[in-house]
């Protein structure tokens, strides 16, 4: 069985973790594919491919070159367009797909969170919540803020291109970030607000903490839809007992050809 995970994450990473160490037998083939964002990602086990797959049809055509048995989406949340992808390519190469999402974050009491739609519209929610910005949405995104008046810590994992804000400071780091740094941090740059997209998980949550100590003000850009009909799991653990489901399927058509198919097939 060969198993595409869509990947650039960390629970995409833990999940060919646990696929590539847990068949014994050698029957299980595990493929993650990067976007190729990143100049010296953190690489999973098993196989990895780097690069676009040219839209929809080529990541289709991708599946069926390579046998991929069952594709898992465990790309970041805000990655919209290739899950978008995945959903129209497994459907048209006719294997089953999984979407991997780490919950979203929840505000909790002491939090003041305005929550926005996009990255324009979080720079227009900066107006009259501070001068000293942290801005932790990413390098790509930059250009929706590049005309803001205000003072901005930029952190991301490689550096950021223009267009971007006049007044900008970089700091190029790549968490899992510590309670502790986050708080010094925040101290340090005299940080007015927080800006963040709803990117979940335990990597990068204790910037909230922090911001909720401090009763600093978070700008939250929420998550862009999932496409429909996709199932989805929380956890690599789980995306990994699915996987174990498709493999049983599997092998139980392979030994009664008639399972599993409908009177029309
Ligand atoms: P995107 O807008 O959804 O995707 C843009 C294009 O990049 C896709 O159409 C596809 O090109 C290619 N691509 C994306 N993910 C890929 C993958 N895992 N393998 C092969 N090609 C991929 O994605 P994005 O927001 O630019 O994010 C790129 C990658 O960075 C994702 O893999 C994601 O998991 C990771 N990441 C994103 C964020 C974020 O905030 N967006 C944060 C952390 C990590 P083709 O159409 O040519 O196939």
């Amino acid at each position: 069985m060969h198993v595409l995970i869509l990947g650039g994450t960390t629970e995409g990473r833990v999940l060919a973790g646990l696929l590539h160490g847990a068949d014994g037998a050698g029957d299980l083939r595990v493929t993650s594919s990067l976007a190729g964002r990143v100049a010296t990602p953190r690489l999973p086990a098993g196989e990895v491919r780097v690069g676009g797959f040219g839209g929809a049809e080529g990541l289709a055509a991708w599946v069926r070159q390579h046998g991929v048995d069952a594709v898992i989406d465990a790309t970041h949340p805000f990655a919209e367009r290739i899950s978008f992808n995945a959903a129209r390519a497994a459907a048209t190469a006719h294997v089953p797909l999984l979407a991997l999402r780490r919950p979203g974050w929840v505000p909790v009491a002491g939090d003041t969170w305005h929550e926005v739609g996009s990255l324009a519209e979080a720079a227009d929610a900066l107006g009259g919540l501070g001068d000293r910005v942290f801005l932790t949405t990413g390098r790509m995104g930059l250009a929706a803020f590049a005309d803001r008046p205000e003072w901005f810590l930029v952190r991301s994992v490689d550096a950021p291109e223009a267009p971007m804000p006049a007044r900008t400071e970089v700091l190029l780091e790549r968490g899992p970030f510590s309670l502790d740094g986050e708080r010094e941090l925040l101290a340090r740059h005299r940080i007015d607000v927080l800006v963040t997209k709803d990117s979940g998980g335990a990597a990068t949550a204790p910037k909230l903490t922090a911001v909720r100590e401090a009763g600093v003000p978070v700008v939250v850009v929420r998550r862009p839809p999932v496409p429909e009909g996709v199932p989805t799991a929380a956890a690599p653990e789980e995306a990994a007992a699915w996987v174990r489901a498709v493999g049983a399927a599997r092998g139980q058509r392979a030994t009664d050809p008639g399972a599993g198919l409908s009177m029309e097939e």
